[in-house]
């Protein structure tokens, strides 16, 4: 078994004017399948061929660095592109909903947290929102391509929407501003996956 890019749920342009196509070209065409070329370069002929990524991120604090950061890449950008979506944006609804305010005390408040801790990340990394062991949606962020799945995360939980804050991610279009880019990033979040993943971590 050796893992394959996926394509795209939409149209590189299908997430204008918010995220531009020639950054969605690149980033899929270039860099997600960079990640996955190199995935299955760090583990072809290794006692790690064939084990999924979930697989690996439970022992990854004891796996090659390029494991960690391909198979993150890899996991994390698959998730990326489906939980937006052109027909995203809006408020979520049903019980992700109620988790939210039971959390954050609102979604406004959700956003500004979540927002936040995008803007903070030093450098290149992402923003995530999880279910925790407890069942409970906690935000948290991580470096480089680790992800809140990793035995290594400082906050171990299982996301449910995630935020690339790499600048491969805006600076075309965005330059140096990352708040602009996460401000117009809401507009194309898929609520209904989000809410699928949700349901999925807590039933
Ligand atoms: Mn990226």
């Amino acid at each position: 078994m050796s893992f394959s890019l996926p394509e795209l749920p939409y149209a590189p342009t299908a997430l204008e004017p918010h995220i531009d196509a020639r950054t969605m070209e690149i980033h899929h065409g270039k860099h997600h399948a960079a990640y996955v070329n190199n995935l299955n370069a760090a583990v072809q002929g290794t006692e790690h061929e064939g084990k999924s990524l979930e697989e690996l991120f439970a022992q990854m604090s004891k796996l090659p660095a390029p494991i960690r950061n391909n198979g993150g890449g890899h996991w994390n950008h698959t998730m990326f592109w489906n939980v937006m979506a052109p027909s995203g944006g809006g408020a979520p609804e049903g019980e992700l909903a109620a988790a939210i305010d039971a959390a954050f005390g609102s979604f406004d408040e959700f956003k500004k947290q979540f927002a936040d801790a995008a803007a903070k990340r030093f450098g290149s990394g992402w923003a995530w929102l999880n279910v925790g062991a407890d069942g409970k949606l906690f935000i948290s962020s991580t470096p480089n391509q680790d992800n809140p799945l990793m035995d290594l995360a400082e906050q171990k939980g299982q996301p449910v929407l995630g935020l690339d804050v790499w600048e491969h991610a805006y600076y075309l279009h965005y330059q140096n501003r990352r708040p602009d880019y996460v401000s117009a990033w809401w507009n194309v979040v898929n609520w209904d996956e989000v809410s699928r993943r949700f349901a999925a971590a807590t039933k």
